[in-house]
């Protein structure tokens, strides 16, 4: 089983994905919790790239190309093996983070971008992506140290991608879960656990 956590800045994504990650250890189950990107050696080198991208200048393409690179070396070396052993798979962003960012919110060619992750990933789609939709404003408001991402984009950027993202999702409503995040942690928390355990095997 596969799970991924999805969405803008701050939107709760690591804490809701540890906490289901959490969940289901207690109840019996081999889970793998990863993130993106920088999961594998490689990637957090791309990771450090991704994040200087300022400095460097790097380009859009370029970008995309990185993301890609890490989210290949990251199904090939952790997501593929630990599915392969049965464990269940929990990660922080996975390929809708890069047709919401670097599709939507660089308004590049999301198809295209979708082409080569498909290619990077092999097929590898996620059972189920939670999608947390919080207003941008408010997300951002929530970052302890926004020097850590992608600081200076614009309120029409971090719109774009929450646009992007809820595009996505709702074009396929039964591999998403589309979840409020402004409410209360823990009744997301249950709700999530709720449509998780709709997936698990017995
Ligand atoms: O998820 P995390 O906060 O670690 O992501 C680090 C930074 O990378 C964030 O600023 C996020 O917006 C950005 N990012 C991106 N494109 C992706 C994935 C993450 O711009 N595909
Ligand atoms: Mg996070």
């Amino acid at each position: 089983v596969f799970i991924a956590f999805e969405g803008g800045e701050g939107a709760g994504k690591t804490t809701q994905a540890r906490l289901a990650a959490i969940w289901l250890r207690d109840h019996g189950y081999d889970v793998v919790s990863t993130q993106e990107p920088g999961a594998t050696k490689i990637g957090m080198r791309l990771r450090a790239m991704l994040l200087d991208r300022e400095t460097t200048g790097l380009s859009a393409r370029a970008e995309t190309l990185l993301y890609a690179a890490d989210r290949a070396d990251h199904v090939a070396n952790v997501i593929r093996p630990a599915l392969e052993r049965g464990a269940i798979v929990v990660t922080d962003r996975y390929v809708d983070s890069s047709l919401a960012y670097q599709g939507f919110g660089r308004e590049q060619n999301v198809s295209a971008i979708a082409r080569v992750n498909a290619w990077a990933i092999g097929g590898l789609l996620p059972d189920l992506t939670v999608l947390l939709e919080l207003p941008p404003e408010q997300g951002l408001g929530r970052l302890a140290s926004p020097a850590d991402r992608i600081e200076s984009e614009p309120p029409e950027f971090h719109e774009r991608v929450r646009e992007g993202f809820h595009a996505l999702a709702e074009a396929d409503p039964d591999r998403y879960l589309i979840v409020d995040a402004s409410r209360p942690q823990a009744e997301i928390t249950r709700e999530i656990q709720y449509r998780i355990r709709e997936i698990l095997p017995d």
